[in-house]
């Protein structure tokens, strides 16, 4: 593994799985998979791309990427240090290799991650990246491979890294709309951000024999549940079992796999672009300052002195904060509250329905908490099951069905970290949700009430317009897991708050939120009257102007919205920063 292995540790290596010492050209000639017990080694993406397509067939696309550093983040180590060390210790630009390529003489657009590369973590140059090999997959019309590996979105570029969910997502969904033939193999290990995105929102879902794919990772659900998890948790053969891939497939027959799925969706197509949104329109460059679209009343300059954000965090978890059905109750009018995935849960943390502002019928999503312990229980803190992703999928359709805007109010700690949640499919429900907002055509406008957590609650955030209140905070992980993993421990986690830049004045400044609707003097709590006003006249000031827009635009425009968050050199856009 390290470049100072003595050299017998190059000659042999000994296996992980049965500890039996291998002659390492023998197990570089059976792929890497260990021929006593048949445990599969993690590859490195050259090694990965050499045993799947035809020889001398790949055409890198440039991955020249900027030296991003958005946020600015220093943990023990600051990051573009981090990555330097990447870098050298791997001989790659970053943690994905995307080109062209035939399998068996059929072309195909290929992104094969690399776990060496910072846990394959995904960032914004990844999502860039990933995203271009998506369209140039849609330009050749030629069906795209991703091959994943990765322990999730990477915290060092904070929110822009959970962007990176909603970035790639619709460049798959423009390829399913274009009919073109999309495939994830998941590989040891896929989890977090990558798994809740395009790891599972493909057309199908390869798993390599013995990977383990999953939103939550084994060691926080045991910490959360305090209960051992159960044998094979979260393996191929796990996923198989509970429905979420099509296939389990030993490394020597992956290759054969890919070339008889690319022989397959060939044969198919092609079906005709109906696509509301070409992903490949010119990207929109960044703007430092937030569309002038509505009224500047609503609209709050971030103060030159700025709170701790972890007073802020702390303000965002306060039990009195009113929940989403408080402000049903106080800012919208009529709520008719529906229930139910029809598929065998209604989920408490997630509640909606028809409601109306203003007399006009809208449809209201949102995490639902509560106010005492017994609520929060009952509610799952806020912490939204498979169940409850796919009720507001459905709703959300239903919305677009019946020509309603949609309005999403985002407060969850993040998604559900239970064994249940995974053996439901989590993962796969969140990025379906994220797939679906960025094709639904109907006006979407997201707010954060309270807390952004992760991917559960980009699941609901995938707007035209993102609004955030005052004292609100969005994260890709939450301060304390954080601390936990780049700190020495959790009490570090007001240092990750100031580190993960999840303030609103941080994220307006950043483009993710479009504006800041401001709270009373004391923060919501204090006066839930006058923030359910505040909320009220920003979602009216906000969606007014999506009203008349064509379904067509609204798309397209949305999709510009999140694409901008990428970020390379080659391809002249500017950095996010
Ligand atoms: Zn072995």
């Amino acid at each position: 593994m390290t470049a100072t292995a003595p050299r017998e540790e190059q000659l042999w290596s000994r296996c992980a799985g049965c500890a039996t010492l291998l002659y390492r050209k023998r197990l570089r000639r059976n792929l890497d998979v260990c021929p006593e017990c048949g445990v599969h080694s993690r590859l490195g993406a050259p090694d990965r791309l050499r045993q799947l397509v035809d020889p001398d067939s790949f055409r890198p696309l440039p991955d020249d990427p900027a030296d991003v550093d958005p946020i600015g983040f220093v943990d023990v180590v600051p990051y573009p240090h981090r990555l330097t060390a990447a870098r050298t210790g791997t001989g790659l630009a970053e943690a994905v290799l995307c080109g062209t390529a035939t399998l068996g003489g059929h072309p195909a657009a290929l992104a094969v991650m690399d776990f060496r590369f910072l846990g394959g973590s995904l960032g914004c140059a990844v999502g860039e990246l990933i995203t271009r090999a998506a369209e140039r997959a849609l330009e050749e019309r030629v069906p795209l491979i991703l091959v994943t590996a990765s322990g999730g979105a990477r915290m060092q570029e904070g929110v822009l890294s959970l962007m990176q969910m909603a970035t790639v997502s619709q460049a798959v969904a423009a390829l399913r709309e274009a009919g073109l033939l999309t495939v994830s193999v998941l590989t040891d290990p896929t989890y977090g951000g990558v798994a809740a995105s395009f790891a599972t929102n493909t057309d199908v879902v390869v798993a390599e024999s013995g990977a383990r794919m999953g939103f939550a990772g084994p060691r926080v659900i045991r910490q959360v549940t305090g209960r051992a998890l159960p044998d094979g948790f979260q393996t191929a053969d796990f996923l198989l079992r509970h429905g979420q891939v099509d296939m389990v497939v030993p490394r020597r027959a992956l290759r054969g796999r890919l070339v008889a799925l690319l022989a397959a969706g060939r044969a198919g197509r092609p079906r005709p672009v109906v696509a509301a949104a070409p992903a490949t329109s010119p990207p929109v460059p960044r703007q430092p300052t937030p569309r002038a679209t509505t009224t500047t009343t609503t609209t709050v300059d971030p103060p030159a002195e700025m709170a701790d954000p972890w007073a802020t965090v702390r303000l965002a978890r306060h039990p009195g904060r009113p929940t989403t059905l408080d402000y049903l109750e106080s800012a919208f009018d009529g709520f008719v509250e529906l229930h139910g995935d029809r598929l065998g849960g209604d989920c408490p943390a997630v509640v909606g329905g028809l409601a109306r502002l203003d007399g006009r019928p809208l449809m209201v999503i949102g995490h639902q908490k509560g106010h005492t312990t017994a609520e929060l229980v009952s509610r799952n803190f806020g912490m939204a099951s498979p169940a409850g992703h796919r009720k507001a999928l459905r709703l959300m359709r239903l919305a677009a069905r019946l020509g309603l805007p949609v309005v999403t109010l985002v407060d969850t700690p993040g998604a559900d970290p239970g064994v249940g949640a995974e053996e439901q499919g989590q993962a796969a429900a969140i990025a379906e949700n994220i797939l679906a907002l960025t094709v639904l055509p109907t006006p979407v406008v997201a707010v954060i009430t309270g807390e952004g957590g992760s991917g559960g609650a980009l699941a609901l955030a995938v707007a035209d317009r993102v609004l955030m209140l005052q004292h609100a905070v969005y994260s890709v992980i939450s301060p304390e897991g954080c601390a936990a993993i780049l700190w020495p421990d959790r009490s570090a986690a007001p240092q990750a708050a100031r580190a993960l830049r999840l303030t609103a004045p941080d994220l307006h400044r950043l483009g993710v939120v479009d504006e800041i609707v401001p709270e009373p003097a004391d923060a919501a709590h204090a006066d839930p009257d006058a923030a359910a006003t505040a909320l009220r006249d920003a979602v009216r000031a906000n969606l007014s102007p999506l009203l008349d827009l064509p379904p067509a635009t609204l798309v397209r425009r949305r999709r510009q919205r999140f694409r901008r968050f990428g970020a390379a050199r080659a391809g002249n856009r500017a950095g996010a920063r």
